[in-house]
């Protein structure tokens, strides 16, 4: 990896780090204004996965997640994006990077796009494609962006494949529902690179019944996606719970024999509220 080309923004270096048992580790950077924006460093085995943010807070308002509960309260710039992996003292040993941190990412499609061309430019960052993925709540001309300009997988935060029951959950599915993003896809010609990834967090007695499973199966059609089926962590004045262990393999099996690929993913972080959608910038 080469230096960033010079810039006159600068990120400075974390101001606190925290770390969990399973050695994931939440870097914390200051941005002008008293704001503040959270970076996780995530290790497993040989891979080391930097989950960056595009945003300080987010206007998504995704009822599960602790920065949708902040609102939107500044951009990032290209510049600051990048430094989120220049800046941490893993930066050599980074070997994946997922979009996946505070913000919506397509919702800074300025700062964004031009940050994933330096990242996959052999002259500077020089990441593979396949190693950068970009999660999206479901914004659709960023979708539509992403699809027609570069190569790298893209995640789905997805959690019912139902209108009404989405709505609740994500205010987004009232804007660009999911059938429309799914039949974007679905229409959009694939690079060989390209793969599809659905983020599914499973909330007790709501939606992981064989009637989900089969709608999932019906949304997904022609599409080689691969469901991550997680919990939901705890956040403040939010009271999901995941359901239990036997629940969860339950609907894991019937969405396999659906045909569908899914499978269940461990939580990391959540002892330093690094996990999926607990970042809030807290001390
Ligand atoms: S889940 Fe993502 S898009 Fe939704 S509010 Fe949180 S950061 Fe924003």
């Amino acid at each position: 990896m080469s230096p960033l080309p010079p810039t006159n923004r600068h990120l400075q270096p974390p101001e606190s780090v925290h770390t969990a048992p399973d050695g994931t580790k939440k870097y914390l950077f200051a941005l002008p204004g008293e704001l503040a924006v959270e970076t996780v460093y995530i290790p497993e085995k040989e891979r080391h996965t930097l989950c960056i943010s595009t945003q300080a807070g987010c206007r998504m308002g995704c009822r599960f997640c602790a920065t949708g509960q902040m609102r939107l309260q500044a951009q990032l710039t290209t510049p600051e994006i990048l430094q989120q992996i220049t800046q941490v003292p893993e930066a050599q040993q980074l070997t994946h990077l997922v979009f996946m941190g505070m913000g919506e990412p397509f919702d800074n499609p300025a700062a964004l796009f031009p940050a994933l061309a330096e990242l996959t430019n052999p002259r500077t960052f020089g990441f593979a494609p396949r190693r950068i993925s970009v999660s999206t709540a479901g914004v659709l001309p960023g979708i539509q962006t992403y699809l027609r300009d570069f190569a790298s997988p893209l995640s789905i935060s997805l959690h019912s494949p139902f209108h009404e029951e989405r709505a609740t959950l994500m205010p987004i599915e009232k804007k660009w529902p999911i059938a429309t993003i799914m039949e974007t896809i679905r229409n959009t010609p694939r690079s060989k690179h390209r793969r599809i990834f659905c983020e599914y967090l499973l909330f007790r007695n709501r939606n992981h019944t064989p009637r989900h499973a089969e709608a999932l199966a019906h949304l997904l059609q022609g599409i080689p996606a691969r469901i991550n089926l997680m919990r939901p962590h705890p956040i403040p004045g939010a009271d999901f719970e995941p359901p239990d262990d036997q629940t969860i393999l339950a609907f894991r099996d019937a969405l396999n024999a659906h045909g569908l690929i899914a499978t269940i993913r461990r939580s990391r972080g959540i002892e330093i509220d690094a996990a999926c959608g607990m970042l809030a910038t807290k001390p």
